[in-house]
C-alpha cells in the first residue's frame, strides 16, 4: 500500500504503472529543470496525485494534464483549486493529439512543452508518439527507466547504443540530467529511475527525407544485431547502396552513427 495525499486512492495501480513521487528533493530539481517562462504552455503527462503538478501549478499558474485513471480526476480537480488553473484531459495519453493541443494555445510559440514522470510500462509508445508530434514540442522533460535514458543517450559502440538511441537521438537532442534512486517513490520501482531532457531538432537539422524509409531502415539493421550491415539489410538497402552511404558492408548497426542511417535512409532505392 503507498501513502496518498489527503483526498486521493490510497492504492497505486500496477497496470498503470502508477509509482508516485514524494522526495521533495527531486520534485524540486524537475520543476528547476523545466523553469517555465511566462506564456510556456505545460502540458503533463500522468499527473497521478499531483507531485510534480502542484509545485509546477505554483510556480506558473496554469498547466494542462493528461491522465487515464478517472479515480484520479476528481481529486485532482479539487485539490488544483488552491494552486491554480489546471486543464485535465481524461485520456489515454497515445491517443491525445499534441499537434491539436498546441493549435489552440494563445500568446506563445504555438508549441507545447512536455512533463512527466512515465508510467514505465509504456515509456516506448509515448516516446515514439511524441516523436510524431516533434513539431508541435518545444521540449520535452520525463521521468523514465535509468536503463531506457542510457540506452536513448548512447552513442555508436556503446553495449546499449540501439534502434531507440538511433531513432530518438534523429529528431531530438537527448539530454540525460539526473538519477533518482527507488526510494524516492512510493511505492518503489524495482529499477534505478532517471530524468531525461529532449529538445526536438529543427525540421532539417538531420535531414531525414523519409520518416518511413528511415523507420524501416534502422529496424531492419538493428532487428539482426550480431549479423553484418549487408546481411541484416537483405531487401532493404545492397551493398553498393551500403558503400554509397560512405558505410562499411561487414561494420554492424552498432558501429553506425545516426549520421550515417540519415545518409543510407536517403538515398533512392533501385
Ligand atoms: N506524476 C505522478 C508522480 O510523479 O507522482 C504520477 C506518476 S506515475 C509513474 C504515472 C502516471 O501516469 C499515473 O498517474 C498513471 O495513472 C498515469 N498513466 C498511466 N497510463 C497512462 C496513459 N495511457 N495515459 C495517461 N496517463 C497514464
Amino acid at each position: 500500500m503507498s501513502e496518498a495525499r489527503p483526498g486521493f486512492q490510497r492504492e497505486a495501480k500496477k497496470h498503470l504503472g502508477q509509482h508516485f513521487l514524494h522526495e521533495k528533493g527531486v520534485i524540486n530539481k524537475i520543476v528547476q529543470a523545466v523553469d517555465p517562462k511566462p506564456g510556456d504552455r505545460l502540458v503533463e503527462i500522468g499527473p497521478g496525485q499531483g507531485a510534480i503538478t502542484f509545485p509546477l501549478l505554483d510556480r506558473h499558474g496554469a498547466l494542462t494534464v493528461i491522465e487515464f485513471d478517472r479515480d484520479l480526476i476528481a481529486p485532482l480537480t479539487e485539490a488544483a483549486q488552491a494552486h491554480g488553473r489546471l486543464t485535465i484531459v481524461h485520456r489515454d495519453v497515445l491517443q491525445v493529439d499534441f499537434t491539436a493541443l498546441a493549435k489552440d494555445v494563445e500568446g506563445t510559440d504555438g508549441q507545447i512543452r512536455l512533463v512527466g514522470n512515465l508510467p514505465y510500462n509504456l515509456s516506448s509508445p509515448i516516446l515514439f508518439h511524441a516523436l510524431e508530434h516533434a513539431g508541435a514540442i518545444r521540449d520535452m522533460h520525463f521521468m523514465l527507466q535509468k536503463e531506457v535514458v542510457d540506452r536513448m543517450a548512447a552513442e555508436p559502440g556503446s553495449k546499449v547504443y540501439g534502434r531507440l538511441s538511433v531513432m530518438l537521438q534523429a529528431y531530438c537532442r537527448v539530454v540525460p540530467l539526473f538519477k533518482v534512486p527507488p526510494g524516492a517513490f512510493r511505492p518503489p520501482p524495482k529499477v534505478d529511475s532517471a530524468v531525461v531532457r529532449m529538445v526536438p531538432r529543427a525540421p532539417g537539422e538531420m535531414g531525414v527525407q523519409d520518416p518511413v524509409r528511415f523507420t524501416h531502415v534502422v529496424r531492419a539493421a538493428f532487428g539482426q544485431r550480431r549479423k553484418t550491415l549487408r546481411n541484416a539489410l537483405q531487401g532493404v538497402a545492397d551493398t553498393a547502396m551500403i558503400e554509397a552511404a560512405g558505410l562499411r558492408p561487414d561494420a554492424r548497426a552498432e558501429q553506425i552513427d545516426v549520421a550515417g542511417f540519415v545518409r543510407l535512409a536517403n538515398l533512392p532505392t533501385p
